[in-house]
């Protein structure tokens, strides 16, 4: 298990100018430059602290003798698209879906994948032991100017999809970018695609006056207003740096994530005559469902995005995700992305000749249930392990935490990365089954934790 200190699930993320202060973001990114070299992209997000953060972290990529490409406000994804294509390295500044206060660094590979743990810890280290390279001043390099990737990436999106089949249906699509960086790709796609846009909180605006840049159900309900009020087919919302889409259907109903990326799966499948799915452990059997009928193998990962894109990179296959929301198209961006996302799920519509609504209502249906419970951070390894060791005579995944699978269906009993609880999730065919795997799960921890009192 790698002790990090600084960086989270993908990247560092702080409150702006207290912690994640131009001092900081520099001489971490001169640590990632002292190990990439080379020609590093660098971009970012909406945010009032965003140019700032921005500045320094060129500083320090500059000192530790890169390149340095600057891309300008842009997705995180597209920034992605930018360093597989053409860099060695890339650096976003954004802190996704946090509050407006908050920023954060990424750092990605060649690939364009979040970087992996060894490197984090490689940064780390270096941060904290003062010794990132600084060249001397005959060796600094220069700033470019690249403003050309945001029409190349929606160009590329364009592509991929039956432009002419969304073109003919002409749907009516309301968008709601959250004032983040899908301001700079949704509108512009979705009308270049020939849908009759009708746009909300689309301005650029890093004090995020629109809503939360989290797109939950509660933050969207100005959204479902005007979905309903306009008769619209779809409204499409996304979180602060774009990789995420969550959309609404005709009717206003809020879509989870887990059935979106059921839809594009099932699709994507039937399209490409099968191929290899990739997704997390707390994944919906929805999804293995679809696999087997349409042609499809699924491949399980422990719980993180990058984990997913990198399987995805190193298996070869079709197309991942997970239940948020978060949809990872291999052959175009080795991480979550929500234009394509988007342009996906307007075809789908369009060819398909269904509202969303229905095409939701055709998936495969799970009932599902959410349960925490607490538990000292120093108890969670042994309590995950007895549990394990207590339900061996049903099917038991422990690759994160513990899933258990019965006949009734799955619970998976996962250890939270930051706060001292587990969390329960269970998944069956019915609510009342849902409930009692989520009640057998807990119950489950309190038998351990009781009998270590
Ligand atoms: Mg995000």
């Amino acid at each position: 298990m790698v002790n990090k200190r600084l960086f989270g699930t993908f990247g560092v993320r702080r409150r702006a100018n207290e912690v994640l202060t131009p001092e900081f973001a520099s001489k971490l990114s001169a640590a990632y430059g002292t190990l990439v070299k080379g020609q590093v992209a660098v971009g970012g997000d909406t945010r009032t602290s965003t140019p700032m953060i921005k500045h320094a972290v060129i500083s320090g990529l500059l000192s530790a003798g890169c390149n340095v490409i600057d891309l300008g406000g842009l997705p995180t994804p597209a920034v992605q698209y930018a360093v597989r294509n053409y860099y060695d390295g890339g650096i976003i500044i954004t802190a996704s879906h946090n509050p407006p206060h908050d920023n954060g660094i990424k750092f990605v590979d060649a690939d364009g994948i979040g970087i992996p743990e060894d490197m984090e810890e490689k940064i780390e280290d270096m941060y904290f032991n003062e010794n990132p390279d600084r060249v001397s001043w005959d060796e600094i390099k220069e700033v470019e100017i690249n403003s050309n990737i945001i029409d190349e990436y929606i160009e590329n999106v364009e592509c991929r999809v039956d432009a002419e089949a969304i073109n003919d249906a002409g749907l009516k699509v309301v968008v709601d970018c959250g004032n983040g960086a899908a301001c700079f790709t949704t509108p512009y796609l979705l009308r270049k695609l020939g849908c009759k846009v009708t746009t909300m909180n689309c301005q650029p605006d890093g004090f995020f006056p629109g809503r939360n840049p989290e797109p939950t159900e509660d933050n969207l309900q100005e959204l479902i207003s005007a979905v309903k009020n306009l008769g619209a087919d779809l409204g499409i919302a996304h979180d602060g740096d774009a990789d995420r889409t969550i959309c609404i259907d005709e009717n206003g109903s809020f879509v989870f994530g887990d059935k979106t990326f059921a839809l594009v799966e099932k699709y994507m499948l039937k399209e490409n005559g099968g191929g290899l799915i990739v997704t997390t452990v707390a994944t919906s059997s929805a999804i293995y469902d679809i696999a087997e009928e349409f042609g499809g193998e699924v491949i399980a990962t422990r719980v993180g995005d990058l984990l997913v894109a990198r399987e995805l990179k190193d298996k070869n296959g079709l197309f991942g995700g997970e239940e948020n929301g978060g949809l990872i198209f291999p052959d175009f961006v080795y991480g979550r992305d929500a234009a394509l996302s988007t342009a996906k799920i307007v075809e789908i519509i369009a060819k398909e000749k269904k509202p969303l609504s229905k095409l939701i209502k055709e998936l495969p249906a799970y009932k599902s249930e959410k349960r925490k419970i607490e538990c000292p951070d120093d108890l969670k390894k042994e309590v995950m392990d007895s549990i394990a060791e207590v339900t061996c005579e049903y099917e038991v995944d422990t690759k994160d935490g513990v899933k258990i699978f019965t006949d009734e269906g799955w619970v998976i009993i996962r250890p939270s990365g930051t706060e001292p609880i587990f969390r329960c999730f269970a998944e069956a065919q019915s609510d009342e089954d849902a409930k009692k795997m989520a009640e057998w799960g807990i119950s489950l921890v309190m038998e351990q934790l009781k009998s270590r009192k």
